[in-house]
């Protein structure tokens, strides 16, 4: 990436004519790491961490029969009835970047510049259809289902909060790294495939309030609600029959 502080090369050029002989190499080396690192704790800003979510998407309602839903999970032999499925499919860019200012050697100081928004390409929610004959018993099922889009978003935003706080642990105010330019970009690359993989696992970590709400106590609240006409619409045998809902992640 461009430097804005390339012009302190020449301020380097001359520090490095200036500096004694061989036999002081050992104490010129440390005086010059020294100050190196002073001079880029000077020159260039602190890390810039920025992590952000978007959790504006929009859930797109579908309908289909019941019997099709755990097809869209790829599920052809299921166990009892499935009323509605929510599937979220979570997006992130990480982009690292740094600050430099060039050193003697063919080498940089750096400083970070870390950008990630995590945010959901999209995400469906499906109801039976057979349902969608009662209004009663389909929006019961839809608002179940939108349970999950929250408890999606909501780990959404606690993805991003714990990652910030891991970043800005990582790389604290006086972070800077001095390192060859020839491996930096390398560098940027492998921390931008571990930070990805680190959100990953946050959300999958964090995305568990879904189990909260696919309870026993909810699943025979089914049978219960608007005078038990679930059962009726849907070949639900036993009350442990019901699949009210499963959040999937893609
Ligand atoms: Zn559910």
């Amino acid at each position: 990436m461009a430097s804005p502080y390339s012009s302190s090369l020449s301020v380097w050029l001359l520090l490095a004519a200036l500096l004694p002989g061989l036999a002081w190499a050992k104490d010129v080396q440390t005086t010059q790491g020294q100050d190196e690192r002073t001079l880029c704790l000077s020159a260039l800003p602190n890390p810039d961490i920025q992590v952000s979510a978007d959790t504006s998407q929009q859930p797109s309602m579908h309908l289909a029969p019941s019997a099709t839903i755990p097809l869209l999970v790829g599920k052809d032999q299921v166990h009892g009835v499935y009323l509605g499925l929510t599937r979220a499919a979570f997006q992130l860019t990480v982009r690292i970047s740094a600050r430099e200012m060039a050193l003697p050697g063919n080498r940089v100081c750096t400083s970070p510049i870390v950008q990630i928004a995590l945010s959901f390409s999209q995400i469906d929610v499906t109801t039976a259809s057979e349902l969608a004959l009662d209004r009663c018993a389909h929006e019961f099922v839809s608002s179940h289902e939108l349970m999950h889009v929250h408890f999606h978003k909501e780990a959404l935003n606690n993805t991003a909060a714990s990652l910030q706080a891991e970043l800005r642990k990582q790389y604290p105010p006086d972070f800077r790294k001095i390192e060859s330019r020839a491996s930096l970009q390398v560098k940027q690359e492998d921390a931008s495939q571990l930070t990805a993989w680190r959100a990953r696992e946050l959300f999958s970590r964090l995305n568990t309030m879904h189990a909260q709400l696919d309870s026993p106590a909810e699943y025979a609240k089914a049978f219960d609600v608007c005078g038990g006409v679930i059962a009726r619409l849907l070949p639900i045998r036993t009350r442990s029959g019901a699949k009210l809902a499963q959040g999937t992640v893609e």
